[in-house]
């Protein structure tokens, strides 16, 4: 055991942070606020809140320290909690703790505590002056996310009242000044990096080096694509064009007058929309055959790609087979096993794969990466305040995040990098992402300011590092209003302060609370899972209409939700007998979703029970017993104002909205295969803008529902819709 811990020790001694030990201790005892910087796997996040521990027992006998580490994220925040604890040789939850929504691991000795943001936020509810806090440390800010930027205006305000409180910072990137501005000139510690060179090639060097071809047919990945992109077509052909003539303009350029004739005839049918699954597979098929040692990491978008990929790789007869590959998972969703197997060597011979999101960018380092594939996009938020409408899309990546994607190849040994796009995108990328504030919809933001008393939302909002555009704060503000979670004067309503006790979205958290209250819960955390997953009804574009037939088996009541919900019951039933894989397979339904969906529902529940809104021995079960107008009610009440009337004419019908006039149904919809709905109007969860508005996740509900549960139940602000009748 004693050999273990000296071999522990000797590992943290080798990375670069180690060495700049006294200039970080020395920084932060005499300044209130530090920054951080070093690249990433230089050891920030494992020694840095280690020093600051240890030499507070050391110099401080005596006293307790109390230390708080942001994570933005989950998975991160287990982890390296966990790694903390076994390289000082205790269990996790003695010295070092971890924190998380519904989870934790934390004892009377732990000084040491790792937090996700939103714990955090959470805990300056109750705790406005973090009494007993001594050091604060948020990680990874160049991250940008939006609780991180809320969470820096908050502390910047904090720390005049507590001049003893220490505040750091740690960036992977070199924009560190703009921090340090931010908080008046405070001074950056710079951790000097090292990494081994890495060769990369873009797609034509790709081409080049390995003759492989572009065609057609292998430009098109074979999944049934994210839902979003199939509604943005359009506008997914306009960019697709811009890039198509920017690489057009690149082929005629010099530059490429060193290509084979075979690579440029290649580039020419190179698909900017699609993530290259079948290069992807050509890539580690070679990567296998070579003699060079060393795990490859894949950066993918999200987990809906990751599995997709997955599934295909697991078919080819050498990358499935796990005697020669192990082929790993890493995003937000994934298991813990998959987590812990992502950081141990693999079995000598076999080569360790893993696709990732771009979680594996900066705050995962996985050590022993050789070869890294980088498909140059990543799944955004981004928000129109314009068209008041947010999406979810994959978009290009900035240049920072190529690099550090590139970095990750050279944490042992020369590496290499295929970024699988031409070297003429990558110098049109943006040199940084922009803030999550300044491109996603405010409104949970302004409820959390108003729940931690922060004064006027605009003003507040005004304080950030960069302030999201007033439209959008005046309209993250009017939806409060409407939906009666804020009064005339901004102030939080009873229903405000139930809300923000769910960390999930507004509407979804009406839902919850009324479905509640009107004791209809179990099909109702379905519903509210549902929406907060990957659409779980696939549609493969070349078996849609197999797809949709399939869905309109679950539908009986005009309701996208309702189908949902009698999709997943049978799941249920069927997960007993063959893990319900075969069912999901036949109805088109993703098994991933569903599992989501399952742990969902159990993690709202016990949120719920937090809240004291059901009583702690509910049981929940299965089974369709409900009043249908009792969940028509409550789903109006969630999604309203997101409500368009229905009107019919001889043969079909049409939809019209008060903002947008008259909009379409997206194709997905259940209720897109009728010609008559029996109801006036349709709830929605989620227009999109293209050429046309589309709606998706529609529920149809009649007056006498719209009137009671429209708006607020308390603020019936059913009137400008009462004249559209
Ligand atoms: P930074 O925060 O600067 O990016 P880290 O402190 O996360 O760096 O990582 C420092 C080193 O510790 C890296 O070499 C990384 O691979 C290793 N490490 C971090 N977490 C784990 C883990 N859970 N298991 C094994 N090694 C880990
Ligand atoms: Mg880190």
């Amino acid at each position: 055991e004693s050999s273990d811990g000296w071999r522990m020790l000797q590992l943290r001694k080798n990375l670069p942070a180690y060495k700049e030990k006294d200039a970080i201790l020395n920084a932060i005892s005499q300044n209130q606020v530090v920054i951080i910087s070093g690249e990433t796997g230089c050891g920030k996040t494992t020694q840095i809140p280690q020093f600051i521990l240890e030499s507070e027992i050391e110099y401080f006998r005596g006293a307790t320290c109390s230390i708080i580490c942001t994570q933005p994220r989950r998975i991160s925040t287990m982890s390296v909690s966990e790694r903390i604890a076994t390289e000082r040789g205790e269990k996790l939850g003695e010295t070092v703790g971890y924190k998380v929504r519904l989870e934790g691991m934390k004892g009377r000795d732990t000084r040491l505590l790792f937090c996700t943001t939103g714990i955090l936020l959470r805990r300056l509810l109750v705790d406005r002056n973090l009494k007993d806090v001594t050091h604060v440390i948020v990680d990874e800010i160049h991250e940008r996310g939006m609780n991180e930027d809320f969470l820096l205006i908050v502390l910047k305000e904090l720390l005049p009242r507590r001049p003893e409180l220490r505040l750091i910072l740690m960036s992977a990137t070199l924009d560190a000044n703009l921090f340090s501005s931010y908080f008046g000139g405070v001074p950056v510690v710079q951790i000097p990096g090292f990494t081994h060179p890495v060769h990369s090639f873009f797609l034509e060097d790709v081409l080049e080096k390995t003759g492989y071809r572009l065609t057609a047919e292998n430009q098109i990945d074979d999944y049934g694509q994210e839902r979003t992109w199939k509604s943005n077509k359009q506008f997914i052909r306009k960019r697709k064009s811009q890039i198509a003539s920017a690489v057009e303009e690149a082929l005629m350029s010099a530059d490429f007058r060193n290509y084979s004739p075979q690579t440029r005839e290649s580039m020419s049918y190179w698909n900017p929309d699609c993530m290259g699954f079948n290069l992807i597979e050509f890539l580690l098929l070679t990567i296998c055959g070579n003699e060079k040692p060393g795990a490859v990491l894949v950066f993918m978008t999200g987990w809906d790609d990751i599995s997709s990929l997955k599934d295909k790789l697991q078919a080819n007869h050498l990358l499935g087979d796990p005697r020669r590959v192990l082929l790993l998972a890493c995003h937000g969703s994934m298991a813990s096993i998959e987590q812990k197997q992502i950081f141990e060597k693999p079995e000598p011979g076999v080569r360790k794969i893993v696709l990732a999101t771009n979680m594996a960018e900066t705050s995962i380092t996985i050590d022993d990466v050789v070869f890294v594939i980088d498909c140059g996009k990543a799944k955004e938020t981004s928000y129109d305040a314009l068209n008041n409408t947010p999406c979810l899309l994959p978009a290009w990546i900035s240049k920072v995040s190529a690099k550090q994607r590139r970095g990750r190849a050279g944490r042992v040994q020369p590496g290499e990098c295929y970024h699988l796009y031409p070297r003429c995108v990558f110098n049109a990328f943006a040199e940084y992402q922009l803030p999550e504030i300044l491109r996603t919809p405010l409104q949970s933001l302004c409820l959390q300011i108003k729940t931690l008393k922060l004064g006027s939302i605009s003003e507040f909002l005004s304080k950030a590092l960069q302030s999201p555009e007033l439209l959008a704060v005046q309209n993250a503000i009017e939806y409060l209003k409407v939906i009666g979670a804020l009064d005339e004067k901004e102030n939080l309503t009873v229903l405000g302060r139930y809300l923000t006790m769910l960390p999930v979205e507004p509407k979804l958290g009406k839902m919850l609370i009324l479905g509640s209250i009107l004791n209809c819960l179990d099909p109702i955390l379905t519903v509210v899972a549902g929406l907060s997953v990957r659409d779980p009804f696939l549609a493969p574009l070349d078996k849609k209409d197999l797809a949709e037939a399939a869905k309109a088996q679950f539908s009986r009541d005009h309701s996208d939700h309702f189908a949902l919900v009698r999709a997943y019951e049978g799941w249920k039933v069927a997960e007993h007998e063959l893990g319900g894989y075969e069912y999901c397979w036949k109805n088109f339904l993703s098994a991933q979703s569903m599992k989501a969906i399952d742990s969902l529902r159990r993690e709202f529940l016990s949120l719920l029970k937090d809240t004291g809104l059901i009583d702690g021995n509910i049981v929940i079960y299965n089974a369709w017993s409900y009043d249908e107008n009792l969940l028509r009610a409550v789903v109006c009440y969630g999604l309203y104002p997101g409500i368009s009337s229905i009107v019919h004419n001889e043969k079909s019908f049409s939809l019209k909205t008060m903002e947008d006039g008259q909009v379409l149904l997206h194709s997905n919809s259940v209720n897109s295969r009728d010609s008559r709905i029996p109801f006036p109007w349709l709830v929605f969860n989620e227009k999109i803008k293209v050429n046309s508005v589309f709606l998706r996740d529609t529920t149809a509900v009649s007056d006498s529902i719209l009137l009671l549960f429209g708006g607020s139940i308390s603020k019936g602000d059913t009137d400008g819709h009462l004249k559209m009748l």
